[in-house]
């Protein structure tokens, strides 16, 4: 090939996979951590090199401090007093810390290349004027000296929790708030759910040697640390634990006495560790855990894209679960089949939220929903269910919120919902739903697809809704804005029933209506003598169809487009009436229509006015 154009090939090859005027903020942490486990202090180097990819000169920054929320007064503690519903595991217990066992971040000095800047804090977030603007396209090293007391643990982080970890370290240090193509978002630690700027971290924890240490990244040192990353075993009173972690936005750890390590490595080299507390029903537990979470990693690759890191851990973190980049902290206790569920789960969000870093603050739903959708297929395979739905929980727990009084916008932010239940429903059940709805509508082969090319365009980067919106659409060739707006902007519901049946003769006319606001492609068995066929009516504003799906092909019927505005649509069967045995809308159960019961034919809900 000529070299100019292939030179030019590979110049449109690259704008095309780019995304059009993206851009990010990038940090590079180098953290030295003097940890002191009788006083449940420690005190924090922390040399940031902070570089603005904006077309924007910033004049400020912000950190969150995420440890002076377990305060009595702080925001976190009388929003969980006052709202409608509060979370029983939080109530009033961060009302009643004593001084000794509240958490803090106190920032004993910051510079800015050499410069002191002027600072101040409120509550759990701390605004920095800079000494310096920092242009467009200029990085920046910000140094801070800090000193942190570790919370009783209330909820996620904390020390001496529930099942007597000694310390889960999370959201534990002071950390450069985010801005992106949407601004700043300083959100003050409410309730839950983050956002961070991608980078490098380079941790030194120094602290007793009788600790295991489990966290994000990867060890540096192993021989030094001894635990079960290598043979050796420290002989000085303090050891120091390098981590390193790459192209990620978190850093999490956790510390424990008593910990057991196992590892085992999958087939294409990632490493898998587990942390766990020394006891026979946990030990037996977290064994048979290994292997499913091998499986998991397999089929998470094969069908969500490749883990891109050099390894994972699950640990006992002792409350509940979270997800971390690299690493989750779960529950050790309870059945093995809730250990799975949640291991599964949490180790899911390393593709959604820690590889694709959706703002989880203002799209819960792009981490929690897309979460339990892989979840919900991963579980029907691990435990070789093989549900005609498995996603049916999801699709019951979202129906049920959506006909209450609780519901709220999946545009919601995560810590403004009025109730816990809605923040619930929706980011979980309604977030799964809509990707479920979504694979019905362009087609599961086509959706399969296009997850994967999300995986791979938007890896390490934040994508919105609109960007995940603009994957789709290329992948299936159809518009979908529709959808979109609707689904996450409004509480509009679905509901279709079948209006009538006539009989003409040797034919038969079904008049389906739409009843509910959102308007939906239609789908139809009819079973007769003749056998089962898939009738399947596109919605016109799609400006395209699925294709049948393969194992349908010869029964597949595609009838004219349904324009949204008519509440009426009538299908014209080539079957006389009386050889008609059911008419059953939406067979496979992917669309959340409220109300099933005028979804078949015959039934006593649906008028059937004789021959006329
Ligand atoms: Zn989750």
């Amino acid at each position: 090939m000529n070299k100019i154009i292939a030179f030019l090939f590979l110049v449109l090859g690259i704008a095309a996979s780019a995304q059009d005027g993206y851009w990010q903020q990038d940090v590079q942490y180098r953290m030295a951590i003097d940890f002191n486990a009788e006083q449940h202090t420690f005190t924090g180097n922390q040399v940031l090199t902070y570089t603005n990819n904006s077309p924007d000169t910033l004049h400020r920054v912000f950190y969150h401090l995420y440890f002076n929320a377990f305060q009595p007064g702080s925001m976190m503690d009388v929003r969980s007093r006052t709202i409608a519903d509060p979370d029983p595991r939080i109530a009033d217990r961060i009302n009643n810390l004593q001084p000794n066992e509240i958490g803090f971040h106190k920032i004993d000095k910051l510079t800015q290349d050499g410069k002191k800047v002027t600072f101040s804090v409120e509550g759990t977030v701390a605004e920095v004027q800079l000494a310096q603007p920092l242009l467009p396209g200029k990085s920046t090293t910000f140094e801070m000296k800090f000193n942190s007391q570790v919370p009783i643990q209330i909820r996620r982080s904390g020390r001496n929790n529930e099942e007597g970890i000694d310390y889960t370290m999370t959201q534990w240090y002071p950390k450069l708030a985010e801005y992106d193509r949407d601004g700043w978002h300083s959100e003050p630690y409410v309730s839950r759910e983050f956002h961070g700027v991608f980078g490098t971290f380079e941790v030194e924890i120094t602290i007793n040697s009788k600790y295991t240490l489990a966290g994000t990244g990867v060890v540096q040192n192993p021989e030094e640390v001894g635990h079960g990353y290598a043979e050796s075993a420290p002989t000085s009173e303090k050891t120091t634990w390098k981590f390193k972690a790459e192209n990620v936005h978190d850093f999490a750890w956790a510390a424990d006495p008593e910990y057991t390590h196992l590892n085992t490595t999958l087939t294409n080299g990632t490493e898998l560790h587990f942390f766990h507390r020394n006891d026979s029903m946990i030990n037996e537990n977290w064994s048979r855990l290994v292997p499913f979470t091998e499986q998991l990693f397999n089929i998470m690759n094969d069908r969500f894209g490749a883990y891109p890191y050099q390894q994972f851990s699950v640990i006992q973190g002792g409350d509940g679960g979270m997800e971390y980049p690299m690493c989750t902290m779960i529950s050790g206790t309870g059945s093995f089949g809730g250990l799975v569920s949640v291991a599964v789960h949490e180790a899911i969000h390393n593709w959604y939220y820690g590889v694709l870093a959706s703002n989880e603050q203002k799209f819960p739903w792009m981490d929690e929903g897309f979460t339990t959708y892989a979840q919900n297929l991963v579980l029907d395979s691990l435990f070789k269910r093989n549900r005609l739905n498995p996603h049916q929980r999801s699709m019951q727990s979202y129906i049920g919120n959506a006909l209450s009084v609780s519901e709220e916008p999946l545009s919601t932010g995560a810590d403004y919902y009025e109730t816990n239940r809605a923040y619930g429903s929706n980011a979980y059940s309604k977030g799964c739903v809509f990707l479920v709805q979504l694979s019905d509508i362009v087609g599961q082969e086509t959706f399969d697809r296009a997850m994967i090319s999300y995986f791979n365009q938007w890896k390490f980067k934040h994508p919105t809704p609109q960007d995940f919106k603009r994957v789709m659409e290329k992948a299936a060739d159809m518009e979908l804005d529709w959808y979109f707006d609707s689904w996450i902007g409004t509480t509009k519901t679905i509901d279709y029933g079948i209006h009538t049946v006539n009989s003409n003769g040797k034919k038969t006319t079904i008049e389906i209506e739409r009843i509910g606001e959102l308007a939906m492609p239609v789908e139809l068995t009819v079973k007769s003598e003749k056998g089962t066929e898939f009738i399947y009516i596109p919605l016109e504003k799609m400006r395209g169809a699925k294709p049948a799906p393969e194992w349908l092909k010869d029964n597949w019927k595609q009838e004219a487009d349904w324009p949204w505005a008519y509440p009426f649509y009538k299908v014209q069967l080539d079957i006389p009436l009386e050889s008609i045995q059911s008419i059953q809308l939406n067979p496979f159960e992917k669309i959340a229509d409220t109300n099933p019961k005028n979804n078949l034919f015959p039934s006593s809900n649906i008028s059937f006015p004789p021959n006329e």
